[in-house]
């Protein structure tokens, strides 16, 4: 139900952070992961620690998700040194915290670019070599700003709920290509975008944690689990689901 063995999975962003945790999960139920980020560095380190966990290994390819030449790019080369597709993991993203009054046309474009429009320039590539495998995964990445406003984050929010919207969109199309699509919807999670969030929001360590039943912040391994799940065949019947891992921030009123 949860082997992965024989499988490809594109992560993007998934040299750090959340990205990584998924490809950990992913790597050690045996799939082979391809990491899609910018930085080589990073890159090449993630591929590494992957390559050691399960018997599919890693590798990376560079990608800008934000320019459809690129994810061309990307699409191709993962199936010219793979050979086919069965997981797309679109995690990449980024925030810029302005108040809405405040963030510029490039700033919206960029955000919104990096979180949205290349989860469409991905699934689009990916759907006609997912349609050939005879099925498969798409796991969309979302937010606690899929459901809440805040004020210091209008283009992330309007990224995030775009997201689950686009995931519903994609679910009902694809589902008779057995493709299942999902989100999943992180609440606070130590990395290196919250770190930069919490030099910049004051108090948002300690009102996390106030606000959390589960009495802490989420690390990147917090997600080894849904994202094995959800690229499994265990999640089979489950398609358009945004499924918040946040140890429960978004039940509370
Ligand atoms: P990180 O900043 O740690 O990681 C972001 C990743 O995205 C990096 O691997 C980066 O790699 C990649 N990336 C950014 N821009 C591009 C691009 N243009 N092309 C390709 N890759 C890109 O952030 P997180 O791990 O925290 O975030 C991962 C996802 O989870 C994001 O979608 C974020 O919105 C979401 N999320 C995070 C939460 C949290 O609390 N941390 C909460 C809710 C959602 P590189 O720079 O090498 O390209």
């Amino acid at each position: 139900m949860f082997d992965l063995r024989g499988k490809v999975a594109i992560v993007t962003g998934g040299n750090g952070g959340i990205g990584l945790g998924m490809a950990r999960g992913l790597a050690a139920a045996g799939a082979r992961v391809v990491v899609a980020a910018r930085n080589r560095d990073k890159s090449a380190r993630a591929v590494a620690e992957l390559s050691a966990l399960g018997p599919g290994g890693a590798l990376a390819i560079e990608a800008d998700v934000t320019e459809e030449r690129s994810v061309e790019t990307l699409f191709a080369q993962t199936l010219e040194r793979c050979g086919a597709l069965h997981v797309l993991v679109n995690n990449a993203g980024i925030n810029i915290r302005k108040p809405p009054q405040e963030i510029s046309l490039e700033e919206w474009r960029r955000v919104i670019d990096t979180n949205l429009t290349s989860a469409y320039l991905c699934s689009h590539a990916a759907y006609p070599h997912l349609k050939k495998a005879g099925g498969g995964k798409v796991i969309n990445i979302g937010s606690m700003l899929s459901i809440f406003g805040a004020s210091f984050a209008p283009a992330y929010a309007a990224s995030k709920g775009g997201i689950v919207q686009f995931t519903r969109a994609c679910a009902s199309a694809w589902a008779q290509d057995n493709i299942q699509v999902n989100a999943i919807l992180p609440g606070w999670i130590d990395t290196e975008l919250t770190r930069k969030a919490r030099e910049q929001v004051g108090g948002l360590y300690e009102n996390v944690l106030r606000r959390t039943p589960a009495g802490r912040w989420g690390a990147i391994d917090d997600f080894r689990g849904i994202a094995v799940f959800l690229a499994a065949p265990a999640s089979d019947f489950i398609t358009g689901a945004a499924i918040p891992v946040d140890g429960g921030y978004s039940i509370q009123g």
